[in-house]
């Protein structure tokens, strides 16, 4: 009202109804009156011994001054908080419908991911109104006809085509009071673990497309041999390539042969079929002769894979110890329409470091690029340096030495998965190389350490791969008098030969 936003003519005030009594039922439930307060809801004695997940929620939100005002029925029925609602200069189908969305190309970050439309994609900000949905709470209503009580899973609506209503109220219903069933059993926890901790880091890093550079390029001969393809290539997953090349030429994998013998280096650019073996094979079929195709360092950039660029939040909530209370490690990159490859950059981060509030997650944006896929260590080189580059700065937020922040947030097992680590030994190998680095004599206030021009610093990050297990498989006859075996696999300068052979 303060902002010309609403302008009613008439205000009635509901302050002496008498709908100011939180009342224990005889079912075991508890009644809440339209005009309890939230600071005197939060510290009822029924409330917090047996709704604690209620009374945190309350506490949780807005400042105590606010609290001290807002009632239950007022909370319920707050308003949006997008900024574009309360700046009359900009389109808000909420505030005034048809205008458009301000936020949709705005400033978002505070908006809704799911449950949204185009015509509005903000969220609603209530804490105690979660509380009470989990709950199963009910909301008692009424007008001069009557009353009547609606579910509070049914109570708000999403925006859809009409963002303008927020609620299933009636014109002229007031909102009398809440139920709630008797309490569940179990331990009840509300957490808004990042906005409450002592200290906060929100930081975003952002890393470019980059294309592989092996020494060798990728080349294909192919040859044609009665009605069946060879190819000889460089390729780091024959088999994976068989079944692609039959596929695209419309032919039985039994046809179709890959000879992959070496790789002169991949890196991942040569995990499947490319350009150059689709085409050495059609011209082998047109000429009837073998074709060799050969890229050229140029080409490799525009017809095989890429790194896409990546865009990481990171959010780390700590407490002024240096205890991690919580993560969150959000990225965002690009591919083609079809393909669904996505720089795991945050998958690490779920196995990193220990801290009870998590929330990791990965977005896949259409972009007209060459085909992204994987390069050298996907996900861990970007995200890594994200994460890691978080950390020290958090370090130096908190005034601690990053070695030692690691090492306070170090997880006794799988912080997701809830396993143990067969292995880990992160902390033993982060001292042993701050003993050999002389980690000790080390100034950690930048800029301070000159040698000539150059200025010079020592810094250190913790790193983690996982394993990506699958089982192999090997095909054996037994020829009279010895074994034929016949598996795909290649050489990719890693001793897979020396090994196998064994
Ligand atoms: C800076 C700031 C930060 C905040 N942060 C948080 C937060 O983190 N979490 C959170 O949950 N909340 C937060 N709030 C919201 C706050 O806690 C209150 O819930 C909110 O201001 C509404 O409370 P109120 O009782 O004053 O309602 P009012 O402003 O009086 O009412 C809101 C609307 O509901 C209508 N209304 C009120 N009572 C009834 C009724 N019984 N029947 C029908 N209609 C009714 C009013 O007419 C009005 O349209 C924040 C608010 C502010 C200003
Ligand atoms: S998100 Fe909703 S409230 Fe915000 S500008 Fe768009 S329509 Fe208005």
């Amino acid at each position: 009202m303060k902002l010309q936003i609403e302008a009613p003519t008439t205000l009635v005030d509901i302050n002496h109804l008498g709908l100011d009594k939180i009342e224990e039922m005889p079912d075991g439930g508890v009644r809440i009156g339209a005009m309890v307060r939230n600071s005197d809801l939060a510290a009822d004695l029924h409330i917090r011994k047996n709704y604690p997940l209620l009374a945190r929620a309350l506490l949780a939100g807005a400042s105590a001054q606010l609290r001290n005002k807002a009632t239950t029925g007022g909370n319920l029925l707050q308003r949006t908080r997008c900024y574009y609602f309360y700046d009359t200069t900009k389109p808000c189908n909420k505030r005034e419908p048809g205008s458009g969305c301000a936020a949709l190309e705005g400033f978002n970050r505070i908006h809704a991911i799911l449950g949204t439309s185009d015509q509005c994609i903000a969220v609603y900000p209530s804490d105690m109104a979660v509380a009470m949905r989990a709950l199963d709470a009910k909301v008692e209503v009424a007008d001069a006809q009557g009353k009547r009580t609606i579910a509070l899973a049914d109570f708000h609506t999403l925006p859809g085509t009409t963002p303008q209503i927020e609620n299933t109220l009636n014109k002229g219903e007031i909102i009398t009071g809440v139920t709630l069933p008797k309490a569940p059993k179990g331990k009840q926890i509300y957490r808004k673990a990042y906005d409450a901790s002592d200290v906060k880091l929100d930081a975003t890093y952002k890393t470019p497309d980059q294309c592989h550079a092996m020494m060798e390029p990728h080349a294909t001969l192919a040859l044609w041999q009665d009605g069946k393809i060879v190819v000889y290539t460089s390729n780091q997953i024959p088999s994976k390539t068989q079944e692609a090349l039959a596929q695209t030429l419309k032919m039985d994998k039994e046809n179709v042969r890959i000879i992959s013998r070496y790789v002169g280096g991949g890196f991942g650019g040569k995990l499947w079929l490319s350009g150059d073996a689709v085409l050495a094979a059609l011209a082998a079929h047109q000429l009837k002769r073998p074709v060799k195709v050969a890229l050229t360092r140029q080409q490799i950039f525009h017809v095989t894979t890429h790194r896409p660029a990546t865009i990481q939040r990171i959010r780390l909530g700590a407490t002024q110890e240096g205890k991690l209370t919580a993560i969150a490690h959000e990225v965002w990159c690009g591919d083609l329409p079809d393909n669904e490859f996505y720089e795991s950059a945050a998958d690490q981060t779920r196995s990193l470091y220990a801290a009870a509030d998590r929330l990791t997650n990965h977005k896949l944006a259409t972009l007209d690029l060459p085909k992204a896929d994987s390069m050298r260590a996907p996900g861990e080189a970007v995200g890594l340096l994200a994460i890691e580059q978080a950390m020290d700065e958090l370090a130096e937020k908190l005034n601690i030495d990053p070695i030692d922040l690691r090492v306070l947030n170090e997880p006794t097992e799988d912080p997701e998965k809830k396993v143990p680590f067969s292995t880990r030994n992160l902390v033993g190998c982060m001292r042993e190389g701050a003993k050999l680095f002389g980690w000790e004599k080390r100034n950690p206030i930048p800029k301070q350490v000159r040698d000539g021009n150059w200025l010079v610093g020592i810094g250190m990050a913790s790193a983690i791969r996982g394993n990506i297990l699958s089982p192999a498989k090997c095909h054996v006859r037994l020829i009279l008098w010895y074994f034929d075996r016949t598996n795909g696999f290649n050489d990719i300068g890693t001793g897979s030969y020396t090994i196998l052979h064994k």
